[in-house]
């Protein structure tokens, strides 16, 4: 099939994928169809792997990560592997976002876009393999050095959602992998395509056997065994809050394994009356609708100074109703299909939710009958209070609330009234409003006049609920290391025992 073709359809035929364990692939096991969301025709069939499988890969991990076949390589040696997967993910692009498409939902337009990311993800991984270093004391005394060494931490876990399949893999795994630590991977059950593919790009760029493994399977078997195995260093969990703290629980209970946590989100956009409104409209009918909201920094609160806030309002609603909603695989499209049948009825009730407590809609609020799959019109909700459901839970869906707000104290204290702190964005023209909002919110990404920007050499991670630790850049590649401080003494010991 050419993937890049711009008349794309879904596949005659899903496609079985095994697992990947050791540098080899492995099948046999009971099969998962997914259907894709935007068509509900079968897609792919993936093992339902079990807890021995799971064992094997950790082994696996183990034997590759002690026998130091990766972590021994030069820093230019691990990079020269990153460098070439970015090639390979360069000539694979269409084929990759296609997968994705299929599972996820999302348009395809999007998803190229999101594997332009990925590349550069490996190639700024491959630079921070180089540049990875300690630091050294040298004011302890002329009789005495002090070396500060970064060590890869050990076999990494890595469990990844449902919303950016590939991209949030490729937020970790480069960095991973330049730090020396080998790793096993369970994607989300339902998105576990190119997390797959990734092994086949990785093999071939010359990656040594058993330092990336996939095992497929659902959260509850194969997730939770990952978060409690003894022999599992790290974990890097990203999802929703809820099973982010069974995974504080599991590694308490299990090794104390280091845990690298990105949860969920409800995002502040405040937008400030001198603003550019045009731009700032624009870029909230954006925050809220890429990837249908099902987005963890989703700019999913609007807080909006009350003197212009109709008037906003109005324009962005105008903007909502003109986004186009349709199939996936269309390049035209905007906002695909929502990923799961489960998230559907979320996001459904809780849009029935807001008008059952008085919230008033002005865009959307509703599904779009497409005669196949499920697809929820971009909403926007005015006259919000924020005791109301929908201001408070992640709804992970295209719903927006606007509450209207008074003074910069306002507008500060409502955007950090929440127990997430992932991201946020303000809006204005005014130099002091813009730093002291940037200081005062509580949220680990900023976006100052933008929405979502960004490269991978950029930390990203959370502050309250929304997660522990950073991934990605050069923060990302030091949170799976270890730091050893060594101490050298130079010339005679002066003796304790005299
Ligand atoms: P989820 O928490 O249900 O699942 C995430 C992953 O965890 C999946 O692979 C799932 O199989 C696995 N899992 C489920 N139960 C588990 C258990 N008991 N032990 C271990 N693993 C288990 O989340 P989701 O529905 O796939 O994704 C939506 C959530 O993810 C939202 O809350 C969203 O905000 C969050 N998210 C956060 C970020 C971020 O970077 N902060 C990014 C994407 C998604």
């Amino acid at each position: 099939m050419d993937h890049s073709s711009p008349t794309l359809l879904p596949p005659a035929a899903a496609r079985e994928f095994g697992f990947f364990v050791d540098g080899a692939w492995h099948g046999g096991r009971p099969l998962f169809e997914r259907a894709s969301p935007g068509h509900g025709v079968p897609v792919s069939l993936l093992a339902k792997c079990t807890a021995e499988d799971l064992n094997l890969a950790v082994a696996a991990a183990r034997r590759a990560f002690e026998d130091r076949r990766w972590a021994g390589l030069s820093g230019a040696a691990r990079g020269a592997v990153l460098l070439r997967a970015a090639e390979i993910l360069r000539r694979r692009r269409d084929e990759i976002a296609y997968w994705e498409v299929l599972e996820n939902g999302k348009p395809i337009s999007q998803a190229r876009g999101e594997i332009d990311h990925c590349i550069a993800c490996f190639e700024v991984g491959a630079g921070a393999a180089r540049l990875l270093h300690g630091d050294s004391y040298n004011s302890l005394g002329d009789g005495l050095f002090g070396m500060v060494l970064r060590e890869p931490i050990g076999v990494v876990g890595l469990i990844t959602p449902w919303n950016f399949p590939f991209l949030i893999l490729c937020e970790r795994v480069p960095f991973i992998l330049a730090s020396g630590c080998t790793m096993v991977v369970k994607p989300s059950e339902v998105t576990s395509a190119t997390t797959l593919i990734l092994a086949e790009v990785l093999a071939e760029a010359g990656l040594p056997d058993g330092v990336y493994n996939v095992v497929t399977g659902s959260g509850r078997t194969i997730g939770q065994a990952l978060s409690e195995h003894p022999d599992v260093d790290m974990l890097s969990f990203t999802g929703s809050t809820a099973v982010g703290r069974s995974c504080v629980h599991a590694a308490a209970d299990s090794n104390f394994k280091k845990l690298g946590l990105e949860l969920g989100g409800k995002n502040p956009i405040i937008v400030f009356a001198d603003s550019d409104l045009e731009d700032a409209a624009d870029a909230a009918a954006f925050g809220i609708s890429f990837n249908t909201g099902q987005c963890c920094v989703s700019s999913s609160r609007l807080i909006v100074e009350r003197s212009i806030a109709a008037e906003f309002e109005a324009a962005l609603a105008a903007k909502m109703a003109k986004i186009r909603v349709g199939d996936p695989l269309d390049p035209a499209t905007q906002v695909g299909a929502i990923t799961t049948t489960a998230q559907n009825e979320v996001i459904l009730g809780y849009i029935a939710r807001g008008q059952a407590e008085g919230a008033r809609l002005l865009a959307g609020g509703g599904a779009l009958d497409l005669g196949r799959g499920h697809y929820i019109a971009p909403t926007l909700f005015s006259g919000v209070t924020p005791q109301m459901a929908i201001a408070r839970d992640e709804i992970f869906g295209p719903v927006l609330c606007s509450m209207p707000f008074d003074t910069v104290e306002q507008a500060v204290a409502l955007a950090n009234d929440t127990v997430y702190g992932l991201a946020a964005s303000v809006w204005t023209k005014n130099i002091d409003k813009a730093l002291t909002v940037t200081r005062r919110v509580r949220a680990g990404r900023f976006w100052v006049n933008c929405m979502m920007a960004g490269g991978p050499e950029m930390p990203l991670g959370g502050f309250k609920q929304s997660g522990w630790g950073r991934e990605a850049g050069t923060y990302g590649v030091e949170e799976y290391t270890q730091v050893k401080s060594v101490h050298v003494e130079l010339g005679k010991r002066t003796h304790w025992i005299g």
